[in-house]
C-alpha cells in the first residue's frame, strides 16, 4: 500500500456544473475554462469528459492548449492572454487554436503572419480591470485593423470582470456600460462573464460566457444571497488517519507548539499537509471530517501531516478516511479560514497526492 492521500475527482460533476451554467444562460455559448491544468483537477481527463458537449475551452498558454490537442480534443480552443511570441500565431494555425489580442504588440504579429485559415480572434478592451486589453478609445481603430486583414476570421469583443464576485459594488455595472459604449456599433460577438458574472449578473451573459471556478462546484460568491446550492464539488481531497494518541492537559502538539491541550485529547494524525497542497496557514479550529463526522485541525499544519481533535470521536481508527475539502467541507471554508481562495488551494495540491477519477 502506498501514501493514502488522494484526489478524488468527480467528473460528471464537472459535466453537470457546466450544464448548469449553460442553463443560467441559455442563449448564450460558454467556453469552458480549463487552465492551470484544470484548476488543478487534470485538464485532459476533464476535458475529454466535456468534450462532446463544450463549446470551446480556454487556457492560459499554447503547452496547455497542446496537451490537450495531443489528447485528441478537438473543440475549439482559446489562448486567454493570446500569443506569448510571433511563432505561436504560427501554432494557433496549425493547431486550430483561438487567440486573445490584448495588446499592439500581439496585433503587429497577427498582421504579419500569413496563416492558412483565417484566424479567430478575441479582441480585449480594458473596461475597468487595468491588467490586459486596449482602451476603449482605441478599440475600434483595432477592431477594424482586424477586420480589414485577410488573414483574420472571425472577431469577438470581450473583457474581464474584476469585481463580479461583490454585489454590492457597481464596478460590474460600471464596466459593462463601458464595454456597452464602445462595441454597442461594432459587429461581432461579445464575451464578459466569468463564473461570478454568471451567476449573479445576467445582463453580462450575451453570446459568450467563460465559467471557471464554478465549473469545479465551488462558488466565487460564497457568503452572498445569490444561491450556488446546485453547484456540486467535483475535488474531495482526502487522506487517512495513520496514529492516534492520547495526551495530557497542558501538553502541546507539532512544531511551535501552537496548540496546547485544554483537557485530556485524543489527537489523530493525517497523511496530509502543505506538501500535498493543504495550506499551512489553516488555523486551530479548521473544519475537517472523520467517517463523515466533522471535527477540527488543532496545531501547526507540517509538510507531510497534520493533526485533528479525535474528542467527539472515541471510535476512531488508524486507516480511518478524513476528508479535507469535498462534498462536506466545502473547499471554500478551509480557503475562508486560511485567508485564500478554493482557486489556490485548488491549483496548489501537488503530484505527490493520488488522483481517481470517477
Ligand atoms: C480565468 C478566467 C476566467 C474564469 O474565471 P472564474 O472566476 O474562474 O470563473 C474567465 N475569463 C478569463 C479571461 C480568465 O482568465
Amino acid at each position: 500500500m502506498s501514501r493514502p492521500t488522494y484526489a478524488i475527482i468527480d467528473t460528471q460533476a464537472f459535466v453537470a456544473n457546466y450544464r448548469y451554467a449553460k442553463s443560467l444562460a441559455p442563449g448564450s455559448r460558454a467556453l469552458a475554462v480549463v487552465k492551470a491544468n484544470a484548476y488543478g483537477h487534470g485538464a485532459v481527463t476533464l476535458a475529454h469528459a466535456l468534450s462532446g458537449q463544450a463549446d470551446a475551452f480556454g487556457v492560459a498558454c499554447s503547452e496547455e492548449a497542446m496537451e490537450l490537442r495531443e489528447s485528441g480534443i478537438d473543440n475549439p480552443i482559446l489562448l486567454l492572454e493570446g500569443a506569448f511570441d510571433p511563432d505561436e500565431i504560427e501554432l494557433a494555425d496549425r493547431a486550430n487554436l483561438m487567440l486573445v489580442v490584448h495588446s499592439q504588440h500581439q496585433l503587429d504579429w497577427m498582421l504579419k503572419a500569413k496563416p492558412d485559415r483565417p484566424l479567430t480572434v478575441w479582441l480585449k478592451i480594458d473596461t475597468g480591470m487595468h491588467r490586459l486589453g486596449f482602451t476603449p478609445q482605441a478599440a475600434p481603430r483595432i477592431y477594424r485593423h482586424l477586420k480589414d486583414s485577410p488573414h483574420i476570421g472571425e472577431v469577438v469583443l470581450m473583457s474581464h470582470f474584476a469585481r463580479a464576485d461583490e454585489m454590492d459594488s457597481d464596478a460590474t455595472a460600471r464596466q459593462l456600460d463601458t464595454f456597452d459604449d464602445t462595441a454597442h456599433d461594432l459587429t461581432a460577438p461579445f464575451s464578459l462573464a466569468n463564473s461570478a458574472a454568471t451567476l449573479a449578473w445576467p445582463q453580462t451573459h450575451t453570446q459568450w460566457i467563460r465559467p471557471g471556478i464554478m465549473l469545479y462546484g465551488s462558488s466565487p460568491l460564497a457568503g452572498s444571497r445569490i444561491d450556488t446550492s446546485a453547484l456540486v464539488p467535483v475535488m474531495r481531497l482526502q487522506s487517512e488517519l495513520i496514529a492516534i494518541r492520547d495526551l495530557a492537559a497542558g501538553e502541546s502538539i507539532g512544531y511551535g507548539g501552537r496548540f496546547v491541550c485544554d483537557k485530556p485529547t485524543r489527537v489523530g494524525v493525517v497523511a496530509a499537509g502543505y506538501g500535498d497542497g493543504y495550506p499551512r496557514h489553516a488555523p486551530d479550529g479548521t473544519p475537517v471530517t472523520v467517517n463523515g463526522q466533522r471535527t477540527r485541525l488543532i496545531g501547526r499544519v507540517s509538510m507531510d501531516m497534520l493533526t485533528i481533535d479525535l474528542s467527539t470521536q472515541p471510535d476512531a481508527a488508524i486507516g480511518d478516511t478524513v476528508q479535507l475539502w469535498g462534498d462536506l467541507i466545502k473547499a471554500n471554508e478551509v480557503a475562508q479560514l486560511s485567508e485564500t481562495i478554493s482557486y489556490e488551494l485548488f491549483t496548489g495540491v501537488t503530484r505527490r497526492v493520488h488522483f481517481h477519477y470517477r
